[in-house]
C-alpha cells in the first residue's frame, strides 16, 4: 500500500483520495468562463494556471503528507485534527483546480501542458456540485457512509456488547473457522451492518453525478474510466478483453476449489452450482488463500519455511529491509537515501499506539520517502517489504517531473510494480541471497502455484465487478430498486458465488465491501493483478531467464532493472501504453503472462478435474 496517490485492496483508505472524496464546495468561478471576462485564455494563462498550480499542490502536498505521517505514528485528537485541515486543504485545491483546468479546453497548447490539464481534471474521485447546499450534502453523506462502515459491527446477542464483532474479528473467524453453521452466522452478521446506508447511497450517485455533468463528464463512473487516456467506453471493453483471456484458468480453479469444499461440507455446495460466498476463507471470497489447507495439493509441501528461517537465523526486521532494497540496487537502482533509514518507522514501537498498516509514503515528492510497518519476522512481511520498496523506487524515479506528472502511469502501475518485485522472491532467490541452501525441486511447485493463484487468480473477477455495479449505478442502468438482485448477478455472472441465504431489496450487500461506501474505484487493482504478471513475464526475459517463468527471479539483473527505470523515470507525463512499452515492448495490456506463469498449475487442474464439472 502507498499513501497518498494509492492504495491496496481491502486496506483501510489512505489520504489524497480521501482528501479528494470530502472536498468540499470551493469557492472557484462557473466551469468554462474565461479567467477573464475582457479577454480569452491564451497559452501564457495556461503556462501562469499550471505553474501555480504545480507549486500549490506540491506545498499543500507535502503539509498534508507531514502531517499524515505525524498523526499515524502518533495517534492523539490534536494529530488528528491537524491531519484533516492540511487533507482538506489539500482536497480543496485540487477540487479548485479540476474545475478551472475546465476553462482551457479551447485553448491551443502544447502536448505536455495539455496533457497536464487532462490530469488536473480526471484527478478527482467526486466531484461536488457547484451549488453549496448539494455540495455540503454530498460531502455529509460520503463522511456519513463511511462512519457508518468504520463503526460497523454485529451483535450476536446486543445483552452482550463486548462480543460484538468488528471487521477484524470477521476477518479472523472468515480466515479460520472451518464450521459451516458460524461462517454462515458470522457472514449474515456482517451483512447487517449496510442496509442503513442504502438510501444514502441512492441520494449520493444522484448528487456526485450532478457534479461530474458540470466538469463535462455524462455520470461519476464515466469520470472514473476517464483517468485511462482512452474514451470511457472503451476502457470498459478493454476490461472485458482482460477477462475473457484468464476466464478459463478462473473457471478451472473455481471447479477444483468447489470439488475440495464440497469433500469438506458436503451438500452445502453444489455439485455444479456457484460456490456459496462464505466457505472460501474471506467476507467478501475476493482472496481464497486462507482455505490453502482445504485444497493443498498432496506431496508438493515447499519443504521450508522462510518464517523460521527469519526468527532463527536469525535476520532482524531492519536487516529485512536491508535485503529488500539491495534487490533495488542489484537491479542497478541507486541506494535509498540517509533519511529514510532514520525516518522511517519499522518495528511497533513500546510506548505508544500507531496505524501498523504497512505503507509507502513519498513525503516531498522528491527524496524523503519512507516505510510505515510494524515488522515481523515472517514470510509475507519479507514479501510486504519488497513490495512497499517498489513505490518508493517508483517516487524516486518520477520525482523531476513536474508535480502533476509524478505519479504512476495509471492508478494500476503503481501497485503492480511492488508486486512485480515480489514475483521474484522465488526459493533460488533465497538460495542466491544465502537464507535457503538450496531450492526444493520443481515437483513441489504446484503447491506456491496453488497458493498464488488462491490469492491472485481468485481475485481477478471480483476486481473487475465492483466498478462494473457502480458504473451501472451511476449510469443509471441499475436502479436503486434493483441494486442487491444486480449486485449478486454479478457476483454470480464473474465469480461463480452465491449468498449462503436470499438476499432481497431489504439489504445493501455491495456496503459491506469497504471500498463502496468510501467510494474509491475499484478496477485499479484489477489492473494491478494483470499487469505485475505481464512486467514480471517481459522483465523476465529482459534478465534472460529461461526457466519456467513462476521460477524466474530478475535479481541482479541490470538488463531487467534498466527496463524497469526507464518505464518508471516516466511517471504519468505520457499516456500508460507508452510506459508499458518502454518496459515490455507493447502497447496493449495482455492477461496471457498469467495464463505463462500458472501453466503448471492448469495442467495439474486438467489432470484433477477429468469427468468433473466446470462452471456454474
Ligand atoms: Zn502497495
Amino acid at each position: 500500500m502507498r499513501t497518498r496517490r494509492s492504495r491496496c485492496p481491502g486496506l483501510p483508505s489512505t489520504l489524497v483520495l480521501l482528501a479528494l472524496l470530502s472536498a468540499s464546495c470551493s469557492k472557484v468561478s462557473a466551469p468554462g468562463g474565461p479567467p477573464n471576462p475582457s479577454s480569452a485564455p491564451t497559452a501564457d494563462h495556461v503556462r501562469t494556471f499550471l505553474t501555480g498550480a504545480n507549486d500549490s499542490l506540491l506545498k499543500l502536498g507535502i503539509a498534508a503528507s507531514q502531517a499524515g505521517w505525524v498523526a499515524q505514528n502518533f495517534i492523539t485528537d490534536d494529530t488528528e485534527a491537524l491531519d484533516s485541515r492540511a487533507t482538506q486543504a489539500l482536497a480543496d485545491a485540487a477540487a479548485k483546480y479540476a474545475k478551472e483546468a475546465v476553462r482551457f479546453d479551447k485553448v491551443d497548447v502544447p502536448a505536455d501542458l495539455r496533457r497536464q490539464l487532462d490530469l488536473l481534471k480526471v484527478s478527482l474521485v467526486l466531484a461536488t456540485p457547484s451549488d453549496p447546499k448539494a455540495s455540503e450534502e454530498l460531502t455529509r453523506i460520503v463522511s456519513k457512509m463511511r462512519g457508518t462502515y468504520g463503526k460497523g459491527r454485529w451483535c450476536l446477542d446486543p445483552a452482550k456488547p463486548d462480543v460484538c464483532h468488528n471487521i477484524d474479528d470477521v476477518t479472523r473467524v472468515m480466515a479460520t473457522s472451518r464450521n459451516e453453521p458460524e461462517l454462515r452466522r458470522e457472514w449474515e452478521g456482517w451483512h447487517t451492518i449496510s442496509p442503513p446506508m442504502r438510501t444514502d447511497y441512492v441520494r449520493f450517485a444522484e448528487l456526485s453525478n450532478a457534479g461530474a455533468k458540470e466538469l463535462g463528464f455524462a455520470d461519476t463512473g464515466a469520470m472514473w474510466r476517464a483517468r485511462y487516456d482512452m474514451p470511457p467506453d472503451a476502457f470498459a471493453t478493454e476490461l472485458d478483453r482482460l477477462w475473457a483471456q484468464v476466464q478459463p484458468l478462473y473457471l478451472e480453479l473455481h471447479a477444483f476449489v468447489r470439488m475440495k469444499l464440497r469433500q469438506k461440507y458436503g451438500d452445502v455446495v453444489p455439485e455444479k452450482g456457484p460456490i456459496p460466498a462464505h466457505l472460501l476463507g474471506n467476507i467478501w471470497a475476493q482472496d481464497w488463500s486462507n482455505i490453502y489447507p482445504l485444497v493443498a495439493p498432496a506431496n508438493a509441501d515447499a519443504g521450508f519455511s522462510l518464517t523460521d528461517i527469519l526468527k532463527h537465523k536469525p535476520v532482524s526486521p531492519l536487516d529485512m529491509v536491508r535485503i529488500g532494497e539491495r534487490f533495488y540496487t542489484s537491479l542497478g537502482f541507486a541506494p535509498l537515501p540517509p533519511t529514510f533509514w532514520s525516518r522511517s518507522l519499522f518495528v511497533r514501537p513500546r510506548d505508544r499506539d500507531v496505524v501498523c498498516h504497512a505503507s509507502a509514503w513519498d513525503i516531498d515528492a522528491a527524496t524523503d520517502v519512507r516505510i510505515k510497518m510494524c515488522i515481523e519476522q515472517t514470510a509475507e512481511d519479507f514479501s510486504t517489504i519488497h513490495h512497499e520498496l517498489g513505490h518508493n523506487f517508483y517516487q524516486r524515479a518520477y520525482k523531476d517531473l513536474p508535480v502533476i506528472f509524478r505519479d504512476s502511469a495509471n492508478d494500476g502501475f503503481h501497485e503492480a510494480i511492488g508486486d512485480t518485485i515480489a514475483l521474484s522472491v522465488t526459493p533460488e532467490y533465497l538460495v542466491r541471497i544465502g537464507l535457503l541452501k538450496a531450492a526444493p525441486d520443481a515437483s513441489r511447485d504446484i503447491g506456491l502455484l496453488m497458493t498464488r493463484a488462491l490469492e491472485k487468480v481468485a481475485f481477478l473477477p471480483f476486481g473487475l465487478l465492483i466498478d462494473q455495479w457502480r458504473w451501472k449505478v451511476f449510469s443509471g442502468a441499475i436502479k436503486p430498486d434493483q441494486y442487491n438482485a444486480e449486485w449478486w448477478a454479478l457476483r454470480l455472472k464473474y465469480q461463480g458465488i452465491a449468498p449462503p441465504s436470499p438476499r432481497g431489496e431489504e439489504f445493501f450487500d455491495p456496503g459491506a465491501k469497504y471500498h463502496v461506501p468510501d467510494n474509491t474505484p475499484y478496477s485499479r487493482y484489477f489492473l494491478a493483478d494483470i499487469l505485475q504478471f505481464q512486467f514480471h513475464r517481459a522483465l523476465a526475459q529482459a534478465a534472460g531467464c529461461t526457466q519456467p517463468l513462476h521460477r524466474c527471479s530478475i535479481y541482479a539483473s541490470e538488463e531487467a532493472g534498466k527496463r524497469l527505470n526507464a518505464m518508471l523515470a516516466m511517471g504519468q507525463s505520457k499516456p500508460w501504453p507508452e510506459a508499458l512499452n518502454a518496459l515490455t515492448g507493447s502497447k496493449e495490456m495482455d492477461a496471457s503472462a498469467i495464463l505463462d506463469y500458472f501453466a503448471p498449475l492448469k495442467a495439474w487442474l486438467d489432470e484433477q478435474l477429468k469427468g468433473q464439472p466446470v462452471g456454474w
